[in-house]
């Protein structure tokens, strides 16, 4: 029997119809379990661009971790990503953030996601899905970015 991990990946879109990129890769995503709200922020670093529609997918899964990060490679290849500067605008990314209990400190794929702790555009939406994952204290770690929820996914 394969073990089944709870893995959580991060989705984020500023560029095209957001909804509709979000809407479709999250349809894609293999053994989901959850998907928590939307949510739009303002982008953090890179240059000036539009804001972000980010929401979280938990997984119940067998898929190993590099699989994993080759399916999130191919749902980003689906909605048409181009690679130009690093944070640039992104018609979708999607993230590894958490694969169980795994660590695992890889350029290629480094889990848990080194930046999720200071992103409000992660934390909120995990909130959503697993609130007992997170410090008590998350909100005062990104109380400075400016995040609202808005429609959820119709799918
Ligand atoms: P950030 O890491 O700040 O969220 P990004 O998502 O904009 O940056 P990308 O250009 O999408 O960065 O990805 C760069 C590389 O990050 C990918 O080639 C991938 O191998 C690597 N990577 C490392 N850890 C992870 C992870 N947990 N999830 C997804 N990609 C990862
Ligand atoms: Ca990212
Ligand atoms: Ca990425």
């Amino acid at each position: 029997m394969p073990q089944i991990v709870r893995a959580f990946l991060g989705l984020g879109s500023n560029l095209g119809d957001r909804r509709e990129l979000l809407t479709s890769a999250v349809r894609d995503i293999p053994d989901k379990h959850a998907i928590s709200g939307v949510y739009e922020t303002a982008p953090i670093g890179g240059p000036s661009q539009g804001a972000f529609l980010n929401l979280v997918v938990e997984m119940r899964t067998s898929i190993a971790p590099y699989d994993l990060l080759n399916t999130c490679q191919q749902l980003e290849n689906s909605a048409g990503r181009v690679r130009t500067e690093h944070w640039g605008p992104r018609t979708l990314d999607v993230d590894v953030l958490l694969y169980g209990e795994l660590e695992l400190d890889d350029p290629q794929l480094t889990v848990p996601h080194p930046l999720m702790n200071t992103r409000a555009f992660v934390l909120y939406p995990l909130a959503d899905l697993a609130p007992e994952l997170l410090s008590p204290h998350w909100r005062e770690a990104v109380s400075d970015q400016a995040i609202v929820r808005v429609e959820d996914l119709s799918c």
